[in-house]
């Protein structure tokens, strides 16, 4: 899989091996073109594989009673409020339910959706709360064979036990103790320690879900199309002949050679979220490469830097997904570095966050890249932000996940690292003693908690309208009343855990078409070169409409790529890429 493949040729090179890349892989050689895939470190899958692989497809075909075309486009533009052309907005709509039954019949990867799953933007025109996202089916990845143990491995927060793939039902059901969830978790015990023949080969759960069920459904697409996949090669520079790009010089530790392309490169290499030097000049604030939740060290922004030095145009670099995220360290975390989104937290009830003046900024429940804007906008106006933090009480820490730290009813205080004490997690029997120790003016955080509680009472968030919109609740217990997202914090000990501004990758990249081909400064699509996923400006500009809003865009505009350079429609108008042979 890793040979040397000095000076080869093929019609289409795919960079990275994401999902929307291995899509692209897969549909491009299934249009009868010659693919090779290279991705550049020796796990393949990058942030897809560790990811929840929903993916965000209105109007796919299990919903279509409910939803429609004008529905969606009418949401689409009043979450991306102009700054993303309408014909690349329909260009998503068109495709991605085409591509889901793609996936579906050609690949066998599977996908259904949730019903009463709402959008993140409820607030505006066109949003749906039921089922516009959609999930997974599981993967039995020993198919893999030996390619089994090359596939990025899942986060822990996503394994029972650390060991058994938990899949997105799963999750749901365990997290709200729904009915028969002490027998889900006895069946998924046993069906991981009945495996005898592959426990005596790995602790690694073969029964694969989420992000790499996903990845995993891709890669036996390749392998039964017998399409390499290249670790441990990474892109450098693209091959310009008059004014198209004929390949890429790319490198296998530090040998560099060059694979020539017929048709084009489609790069799916990720946004730059590893680059500390990138994210400094473009992101807000002084933000850190530890605080995104990305695998370390790979995304680092190549195919960003590479275009750019052929004059390719970028959009939307100052944006990220953005995840408010906590450290907690993790011995043996594969991948990231200890670091858990809270993705669902913020949203359970008897918590709150406030700033460093003790204050409330937001709707806590709002979707994790919404609370991250208010984060930014936040410290803007008070200089007290970024980060911020975490407050709950003892109800909170009994019931609720925080991170990769389980409900206090399974894990509790007793059994968590001595020295997190007052380091990771602050905790004391007043609020007072609390606010002093995360260095908050005690009355502020006194009186703000204090308020708060007179909301928990009637249900009614006066300051931001907490728990209001169908999506602030999804997550929550819905026997909690009046509001299943308010709940005082009431009961000592205190708890308060530090907040940073993290990602889940970045969404400014190579600006491009509605067929995913990359444009010139002068807006001229360069030929022969693609950009799909986190390498490409977002099609969702600074928003994330819903679960799946950022895979949903990386498939179907891998999808779109293979169609595009399949047809063979290349730009007339010759691109003002530097012609040299190559940069
Ligand atoms: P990646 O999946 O990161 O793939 C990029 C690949 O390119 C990597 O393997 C990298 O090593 C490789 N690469 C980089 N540079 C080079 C180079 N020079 N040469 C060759 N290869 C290179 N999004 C959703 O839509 N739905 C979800 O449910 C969801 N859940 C998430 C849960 C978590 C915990 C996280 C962290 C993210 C989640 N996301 C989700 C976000 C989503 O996973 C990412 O935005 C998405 O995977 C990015 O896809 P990508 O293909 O652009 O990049």
């Amino acid at each position: 899989m890793n040979a040397f493949v000095e000076n080869t040729t093929c019609d289409v090179l795919v960079v990275g091996s994401g999902a929307g890349a291995l899509l692209a892989a897969n549909r491009a050689h299934d249009l009868g073109l010659s693919v090779i895939v290279i991705e550049k470190s020796d796990r393949y899958g990058g942030t897809s594989a560790l990811s929840g692989g929903g993916i965000w497809i209105p109007n796919n075909s299990g919903i279509r009673q409910q939803d429609s075309y004008e529905e969606a486009l009418t949401y689409f533009k009043a979450c991306t409020h102009g700054m993303v052309p309408e014909e690349k907005l329909r260009a998503y709509l068109d495709s991605a339910p085409e591509m889901v039954e793609y996936m579906r019949d050609k690949v066998g990867v599977k996908y259904n959706p949730v019903a009463g799953y709402s959008d993140y933007c409820q607030h505006l025109p066109g949003a749906s709360d039921n089922g516009r996202t959609m999930f997974v089916e599981p993967t039995d990845a020993g198919i893999l064979g030996e390619d089994f143990f090359a596939l990025r491995e899942a986060d822990m927060g996503a394994k029972l036990f650390g060991r058994i793939a938990l899949d997105y039902y799963d999750g749901q059901l365990l997290g709200a103790r729904g009915k028969g969830w002490k027998r889900k978790i006895l069946s998924l015990i046993w069906n991981y320690w009945s495996d005898l023949g592959w426990r005596t080969k790995t602790h690694r759960d073969r029964r694969v879900t989420m992000g790499s069920s996903l990845i995993a459904g891709l890669r036996i697409g390749l392998k039964q199309r017998q399409v390499p996949l290249l670790l441990n090669t990474k892109l450098e520079r693209f091959v310009v002949e008059e004014g198209m790009v004929k390949g890429a010089i790319v490198s296998q530790n530090r040998n560099e050679f060059v694979i020539h392309t017929h048709r084009a490169v489609i790069v799916g290499s990720g946004g730059f979220e590893q680059n500390q030097t990138l994210r400094s000049e473009f992101l807000p604030g002084d933000t850190r490469v530890e605080w995104s939740v990305t695998p370390m060290h790979n995304n680092t922004g190549d195919a960003l830097l590479a275009g750019e030095r052929i004059g390719a145009a970028t959009e939307f670099l100052h944006e990220a997904w953005w995840a408010p995220t906590v450290r907690i360290p993790a011995a043996g975390t594969p991948n990231v570095n200890m670091r858990s989104a809270l993705f669902i937290e913020r949203s359970y009830a008897h918590s709150i966050c406030v700033n460093r003046e003790g204050k409330r900024f937001a709707n806590e429940a709002m979707s994790y890249n919404d609370f991250g804007h208010e984060m930014i906008k936040d410290n803007a106006r008070t200089g007290a932000n970024m980060p911020c933090w975490f407050v709950f009480d003892a109800s909170y820490r009994k019931k609720n996940i925080l991170g990769r730290i389980m409900p206090g009813s399974l894990m509790p205080d007793t059994s968590l690292p001595p020295e997190w004490w007052d380091t990771v997690l602050y905790r004391a029997q007043t609020i007072g003693e609390l606010a002093k120790k995360i260095g908050v003016a005690p009355s502020t955080l006194e009186s703000t908690i204090s308020v708060f509680n007179e909301y928990a009472k009637t249900g009614v968030d006066l300051d931001f309208n907490r728990g209001h919109y169908s999506f602030d609740r999804f997550y929550c217990d819905p026997r909690h009343k009046p509001n299943p997202s308010l709940g005082a914090l009431d009961s000592a000990p205190y708890y308060a855990i530090r907040v940073d501004l993290g990602d889940l990758g970045t969404k400014g990249g190579l600006k491009v078409d509605r067929d995913a081909n990359v444009l010139d400064v002068n807006g001229h699509p360069i030929p022969g070169l693609y950009a799909i996923g986190n390498a490409s400006g977002a099609v969702t500009a600074d928003s994330y409409p819903g679960a799946g809003g950022t895979l949903g865009p990386a498939l179907t505009f891998g999808y779109r790529a293979a169609n595009h350079i399949a047809k063979g429609t290349h730009s007339v108008t010759p691109s003002s890429v530097s012609s040299k042979a190559s940069v």
